[in-house]
């Protein structure tokens, strides 16, 4: 008897030890569960869209943007972006974003050449930039209006601080905004619901690779 009592005490003991670690863990998750509810039963649905903001100098507040823009097609969501870049640069994102139903895509520039530098040019094409922007933001057509580096446009000085309130202020009631851009102004910054600084712990561009086709454009 004593051959199958002592082995089975001893499963025994180790069982009721991984019982309570278990109901320690049940009773944790459980507490842990409650108080996310109660969280999540104070928060409240805003009924106006968000304004967003992406900066700091790491990699990652375009291709985060472009992730939001994922989710808001997957929900049947309808997007606009603006690219407050030069317009000549082929990139993946405007290959694969212009071919999708619900998205309006408008890059800086489109039709001008850039083979010169001019200051005033630069100012003219990003104000038309901004021009379809404000009007994508008031139109009411768009869940999500992507303003992909119009804090570059901002720092540039190409575009200015209140213009931009303004037209944040004055979009669409269910309109949100995602700004990128290094160096995000403190007055947008205080505008927006979220602010994300991407910081750069490494980057490959330090060690002499150059920027790569399908992870960085
Ligand atoms: P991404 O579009 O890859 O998300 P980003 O929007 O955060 O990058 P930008 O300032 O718009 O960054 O820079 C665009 C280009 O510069 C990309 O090719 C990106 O890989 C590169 N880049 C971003 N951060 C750095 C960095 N810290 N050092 C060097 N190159 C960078
Ligand atoms: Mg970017």
């Amino acid at each position: 008897m004593g051959d199958w009592v002592r082995p089975f005490q001893t499963n025994d003991s180790s069982f009721l030890e991984v019982r309570v670690l278990k109901e320690n863990y049940k009773q944790e998750m459980q507490k842990r569960q409650a108080e996310q509810r109660a969280k999540v039963q104070q928060a409240s649905d805003p009924d106006r869209g968000l304004i967003l903001v992406h900066t700091g100098n790491g990699k990652g507040k375009s291709t985060s943007a472009f992730g939001v823009i994922v989710r808001a097609l997957g929900w049947q969501k309808s997007v606009a972006v603006v690219q407050f870049i030069k317009g000549s640069w082929r990139t993946g994102e405007r290959a694969f974003f212009t071919k999708m139903k619900g998205v309006t895509w408008h890059t800086m520039g489109e039709g001008f050449t850039w083979d010169t530098q001019d200051r005033e040019r630069d100012t003219v094409v990003a104000q038309a930039a901004f021009s379809k922007a404000s009007d994508y933001l008031k139109s009411g057509e768009y869940d999500l209006v992507v303003l992909d580096e119009i804090n570059i446009a901002i720092r540039q000085g190409y575009l200015d601080i209140p213009a931009l309130l303004a037209a944040l202020e004055e979009r669409a009631n269910t309109t949100s905004v995602i700004l990128t851009g290094r160096d995000a102004k403190p007055e947008i910054c205080a505008a927006a619901d979220l602010v994300t600084e991407m910081t750069e712990i490494k980057h490959p561009y330090a060690a002499g690779i150059k920027a790569q086709r399908g992870i960085d454009y």
